[in-house]
């Protein structure tokens, strides 16, 4: 059941690198085949990743919100939570997405073929599928094959209480006690999830925060308010075993805040990701990938084949969407003849959890670290009249400076839509903007906006101590 099939641009992997690829070397008038194991596009992303957790999260926006206004004369009495509808509800706002996808390849003329592809030679991929094998022969191929949840080897991975993050968004059951293991951004946007479903959550983390890698001070107001919602939050502490027993996944811990063994219902290990680098018969073209599984690449997302790319999730950290989607234009772009390769400045962080935290550019840790002298500007979302109508005080917006010349290097925002808010700080870094143009700018009042123009006011020295 071999049948041959040529692509000027071969794509494998139909996640946000892959797709958005496949768009662009369309648009600019290439002949474009696409290969995709599932039989849906959209990858984790849009599958298992960013649009579920989003959707579930707005649910859980909606339950604290009314548990919290009930002290403002508003009552909406405890939720029921009906798991089917609100699962119906995730896979309705994925699907729609999934449908708008195959519309966009359609209108392309796209070639689209479901299989597990593996390369053959530098020329030629095999695709694999319950009706046989067939072959396809390339010009230039981009590969955006991804990245799956890390798994722990000691760990009862069969076990159906022990959960990834795929695991978690299924939403099959609440459990009574939940253990997020990593506190990183996809562990704490499940547990915002469950413990807004009613599970008593408990965080473990290996380093001395949540959130790694964030500066402390936009941590803090996230520590402290899930602080009080959660029953524990275990930081520089290790998960060294976990035992399936009858009544629960018996787990144990190391480390010198480490807490005595205990027992839950449902333990979600969200740990990191690994590259699918290994699995594509990457070998067999001649690329190179690493120990870990990732494919290395140039400026251009150029793999050491000349003719064969690489995006998204396999060729580094971070593994955001955003950063594929914006890979995947570049590769088709070079492809193309254009002069075109990676020269982003910064690539954002967002942690949509409650309060979001999002962050941009030169952290104050990195500042510190590479010895660069920055002038900061916070802002207090006690004093901002918005923050306070939406019944929030905890957040805080801070801009990060270049001590002597005032340019923007580096911003961060924690409080409900800071992930929205932080868009505008990218683009004050990527304009090579200074605090003053920030401060001159008319921002609409009252706004969560106006919290970034009044941290860059306070560097650039036109408010002072007010607050
Ligand atoms: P993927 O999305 O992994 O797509 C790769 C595709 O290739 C998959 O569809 C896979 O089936 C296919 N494939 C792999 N191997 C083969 C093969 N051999 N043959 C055929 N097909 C193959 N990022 C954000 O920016 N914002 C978020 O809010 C966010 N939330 C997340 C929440 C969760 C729970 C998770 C797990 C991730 C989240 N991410 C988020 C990360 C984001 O999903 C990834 O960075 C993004 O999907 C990477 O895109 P990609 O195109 O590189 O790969």
């Amino acid at each position: 059941n071999e049948s041959n099939l040529h692509a000027e641009v071969l794509v494998l992997g139909g996640g946000p690198g892959g797709y958005t690829a496949a768009f662009r070397a369309a648009d600019l008038g290439k002949q474009v085949v696409i290969v995709e194991r599932y039989p849906v596009l959209g990858g984790v992303c849009l599958n298992v990743g960013c649009i579920p957790s989003k959707a579930l999260l707005h649910m859980a926006q909606i339950v604290h919100e009314a548990q919290e206004f009930s002290g403002h004369g508003v009552d909406f009495g405890a939720p029921k939570f009906d798991l089917d509808k609100i699962r119906s509800w995730k896979d309705s706002v994925t699907k729609g997405l999934n449908n708008g996808l195959d519309g966009l390849v359609k209108q392309r003329k796209i070639t689209r073929i479901q299989g597990n592809g593996s390369f053959v030679s530098e020329n030629q991929l095999q695709v694999d599928n319950e009706n046989g094998t067939q072959l396809i022969s390339f010009d230039q191929a981009i590969i955006a094959a991804g990245s799956e949840p890390t798994k722990i080897p000691a760990f009862p991975n069969d076990d159906p209480r022990l959960w990834d993050s795929t695991g978690a968004l299924q939403l099959r059951e609440i459990p009574e006690k939940l253990l997020i293991v990593g506190g990183g951004i996809i562990g704490l946007e499940m547990a915002t999830v469950y413990h807004a479903l009613g599970s008593k959550i408990s965080v473990v983390e290996l380093m001395d925060q949540i959130i790694p890698g964030c500066d402390k001070d936009l941590v803090r107001p996230l520590h402290n308010r899930i602080k009080k919602q959660y029953e524990a939050i275990w930081t520089e502490t290790r998960v060294t075993a976990i035992e399936a027993l009858e009544e629960g996944l018996k787990v144990s811990f190391e480390g010198d805040k480490a807490p005595e063994s205990e027992i839950f219902d449902a333990v979600l290990v969200a740990v990191g990701r690994r590259p699918n680098g290994k699995k594509l018969g990457a070998e067999n073209a001649g690329i190179q990938v690493t120990e870990q599984g990732f494919i290395e690449v140039d400026k251009q997302q150029r793999t050491n084949i000349p003719h064969i790319y690489a995006i998204g999730d396999i060729v580094g950290n971070p593994m955001l969407a955003h950063k594929a989607a914006y890979e995947g234009k570049i590769a088709a772009e070079v492809i193309a003849g254009h002069k075109a390769a990676f020269d982003a400045l910064t690539i954002p962080s967002v942690a949509y959890t409650d309060p979001e935290i999002a962050w941009m550019g030169l952290t104050e840790n990195q500042a510190k670290e590479q010895g660069i002298e920055i002038d900061k500007g916070v802002f207090p979302w006690a004093a901002s009249g918005r923050s306070l109508s939406m019944g929030r005080s905890e957040g805080m917006t801070k801009v990060i400076c270049d001590k002597e010349t005032g340019r923007i290097l580096g911003a961060g925002i924690v409080g409900p839509h800071a992930g929205d808010l932080i868009a505008e700080a990218v683009l004050a870094l990527e304009m090579g903007a200074d605090a003053e143009d920030v401060a001159l700018t008319i921002h609409p009042h009252p706004t969560l906006s106006e919290t970034f123009a009044f941290a860059s006011e306070v560097v650039a020295g036109t408010i002072t101590d007010l607050y």
